[in-house]
């Protein structure tokens, strides 16, 4: 693995600070000077922008990350997941109707996109050792390509609660080093830091946490690429995603701008709408209240374990690419995610809380006549069934 020749730098998304790649001496984390989070620049060609097909996974778009030369059997069953019409929904909701499966990912859900991204880029840069606070799927995501690259233990952080949840026995089982500290992932992150300090600073361990390093957001991105290519001529007119932190929603804009800025617009981008929980809504009030900045809320707890995000460090991008691309914000009700479970369920599509929140969403935009009948949308069905389904009273 090596820094790709075409990338040219990290800057910030908050202010003028720019790191050339060529003077990285270190595993990069937040801007310097302001403490928000650095998004990666290249220079592209046009032909780099075209998947690689006879590459497997994330690495058919190695022309666009910051690592290339991924080795084999890293990441080559991460991404390339399918687009699927879902003819039995769509008439009810009068809409031609799509749905994105993040589930076929190897832990289950879409984080392996950016995970699989942050720790290879951390560990070109030095790295020998990652940490995250987690309450979902991230720390699992984490703790596989950390044993994937044969790394010491990742250090994962949850919350007291999540003791002998789901995500605490996958993260077991690809060898992390979890730990439990305080009541939710914001408390649980704060004993982390504290804790390790001294390896933080010195660069020997990468806090994965969302946006604190930019390879996520580079990973995530691939979801974009994937959906442009996939539906080439005929984009969706509205990608409806689930938003904790925000980094697919934002990483999917930053694909459509860099395809823009090469030359290779496939026309009217899609409209993106960023769906939360009612209990935890900071960017729906945030974007109604025409704010440029995310202000942190207190979450009254959500099931979808994926939404309850109360602070967003991204705040400033995710509104960012909502306006750029003429999209909205919506928060739905808990009922109406576990009624949009059942119905996705019951209509054929596995899906997680997060993926059926998005389904809640359209209803709730339809109903207002946000989104015309007849309109191209596509749900962005984040993980798989199997973690939420064993909260439903059946
Ligand atoms: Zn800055």
């Amino acid at each position: 693995m090596r820094l790709n020749p075409a990338l040219q730098s990290f800057a910030c998304s908050a202010c003028e600070h720019v790191a050339s790649a060529l003077a990285l001496t270190a595993p990069v984390g937040l801007c310097p000077r302001c403490h928000k989070p650095l998004a990666a620049r290249y220079a592209l060609r046009q032909d780099a922008l075209v998947p690689r097909h006879e590459r497997a996974g994330l690495a058919r778009w190695e022309s666009v990350l910051p690592i290339v030369e991924l080795p084999a059997g890293y990441a080559d069953d991460v991404g390339a997941t399918p687009v699927a019409p879902w003819p039995r929904l769509a008439p009810e909701l009068g809409l031609d109707l799509w749905v994105k499966h993040e589930g076929g990912n190897p832990t289950g859900s879409f984080k392996d996109r950016g995970l699989a991204v942050g720790v290879a880029l951390g560990v070109v840069l030095g790295a020998r050792r990652f940490c995250l606070p987690t309450q979902g799927n991230a720390g699992v995501a984490a703790s596989l390509f950390s044993a994937r690259l044969g790394l010491p233990p990742c250090h994962v952080v949850m919350p007291l609660a999540w003791r002998g949840s789901p995500y605490h026995r996958a993260c077991a089982l690809f060898g992390a080093d979890v730990r439990f500290a305080g009541a939710n992932v914001a408390e649980a992150g704060r004993a982390m830091r504290e804790a390790l300090d001294r390896p933080l600073a010195a660069g020997e361990v990468v806090d994965l946490s969302t946006f604190f390093e930019p390879g996520r957001l580079e990973g995530k991105k691939t979801m974009g690429f994937e959906i442009a290519a996939d539906f080439g001529r005929a984009q969706p007119d509205w990608i409806v995603y689930p938003t904790g932190g925000g980094t697919g929603l934002v990483g999917i804009w930053k694909a459509y701008e860099e395809l823009a800025a090469a030359g290779l617009s496939p026309g009217t981008p899609p409209r993106l709408v960023a769906v939360q929980s009612e209990r935890c809504a900071p960017v729906v009030e945030a974007f109604r209240r025409g704010l440029a900045v995310v202000e942190p809320v207190t979450s009254r707890g959500t099931a979808a374990d994926g939404l309850d995000v109360p602070a967003a460090i991204m705040g400033h991008g995710i509104l960012a690419a909502l306006r750029a691309s003429r999209g909205t914000a919506v928060a739905v009700s808990e009922e109406a995610i576990a009624a949009a479970f059942r119905r996705s369920g019951a209509a054929g599509v596995p899906t997680s809380f997060e993926g059926a929140a998005t389904l809640a969403a359209v209803e709730t935009l339809r109903r207002d006549g946000t989104i015309p009948a007849g309109s191209r949308v596509l749900l962005l069905f984040t993980a798989g069934f199997a973690t939420h389904v064993s909260r439903v009273e059946v």
